[in-house]
């Protein structure tokens, strides 16, 4: 193995509320894995991470719980965050030799320095020669292709699971930010309620966001779409099946997608004038999983004037921007939140 192997390689990682994705520089994503994780509640060991550990969630047997510890943009849950990350670098690290890695790692903006003391230990104790935080907001904005570093103002906004982040980068910074705890998960919160409520219909939140994916729309479709799903009827218990329209997920959806509109419109209020005249010029970004709840561009666009659009990949944005940064480390060197090294 030469100097360069010795060194091991650049990893990028999106710790997300909903998905950790692992970037290898020269590979790419690597890993794409739900954030959870299911522990053994008599002795604290983990069984599961990742997609093992998702499909024990609401079905786990007596002595075993499935977490999902960054469930609210914050770390909920340290040790299981720390348990998640070694165990899923341990997945990287078995089909590729990664020797004393870089890390880069995007982070949610809203995190405390004792949750960076934890997410750095993880990695150190994964065997990590050094360790960049950056911003999730920055991460994802690089990731959809926009020029951080140039003056010109960037408007990003990152619908996750857990949180939306509303975000103005110029010269590398962000100007002016907004994050909310709305995102997917309460939109599949607030379809199960809603058919719990119209329909005296029960449905799990996999099933709600099955339905948010098939059919969930932020405005009317043109032409309505339907899927059948089953549950069971709130009052007897059986079992039913029911045909939803994506008309019906829209109004179930309505107070959540408002509440993410709201968010973008406050922001854009409190950035100043001439960088909310860029953001006219350059457009609204958007990144993360519910960047694809259909329409939401066209009612952004509509609600606050300004033309909008979805970045390629939305769900894969954060880790492009680990992996964009780790290219050419020393330009972004300046944007990262801080910089250990062992
Ligand atoms: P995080 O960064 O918080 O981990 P992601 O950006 O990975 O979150 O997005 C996850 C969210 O996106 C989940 O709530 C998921 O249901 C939602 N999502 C994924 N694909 C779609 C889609 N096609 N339409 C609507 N929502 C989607
Ligand atoms: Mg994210």
């Amino acid at each position: 193995m030469g100097l360069f192997g010795m060194a091991g390689k650049d990893i990028g990682v999106d710790l997300g509320t909903a998905n950790v994705l692992v970037t290898i520089k020269g590979k790419g994503i690597v890993l794409r894995e739900p954030s959870v994780v299911a522990v053994n509640k008599l002795n604290g060991e983990i069984v599961a991470t990742g997609q093992d550990a998702k499909e024990m969630l609401g079905r786990t047997p007596e002595n075993i719980k499935a977490i999902k510890p960054m469930m609210n943009g914050a770390i909920a849950d340290l040790n299981a965050t720390s348990m998640m990350i070694k165990n899923m670098m341990h997945k990287v690290s078995k089909e590729y030799n990664v020797g004393k890695p870089r890390f880069v790692v995007g982070v949610p903006s809203g995190i405390t320095e004792v949750e960076e003391r934890a997410v750095e230990e993880a990695f150190f104790q994964c065997g990590a020669r050094e360790i960049n935080l950056i911003s999730e907001p920055v991460a994802s904005a690089i990731g959809a292709g926009l020029n951080i570093f140039s003056t010109s103002g960037k408007m990003i906004v990152d619908i996750g699971g857990g949180t939306t982040e509303v975000a103005v980068i110029s010269y590398g910074e962000i100007v002016s930010s907004t994050s909310i705890k709305v995102a997917g998960n309460a939109i599949d919160k607030a379809i199960a309620d809603y058919l719990k409520r119209t329909q005296k219909f029960n449905i799990g939140l996999s099933t709600a966001e099955y339905l948010k994916i098939q059919i969930g729309c932020a405005k009317p479709l043109v032409a309505d779409i339907t899927e059948e799903i089953k549950g069971s009827n709130t009052e007897t218990g059986l079992p039913m099946s029911l045909v939803i329209s994506s008309k019906q997920i829209n109004e179930a959806i309505q107070d959540c997608i408002n509440e993410i509109v709201e968010a973008v419109i406050n922001t854009l209020a409190v950035t100043p004038p001439d960088l909310v005249s860029d953001i006219m010029e350059n457009g609204i970004y958007l990144a993360g999983g519910g960047a694809l709840i259909r329409n939401i561009d066209n009612l952004i666009a509509e609600k606050t004037g300004v033309q909008t659009f979805i970045a390629d990949e939305p769900l894969d944005c954060v880790a492009i921007g680990t992996g964009k940064s780790l290219e050419n480390i020393q330009k972004y060197r300046k944007v990262f939140l801080n910089n250990k090294s062992r």
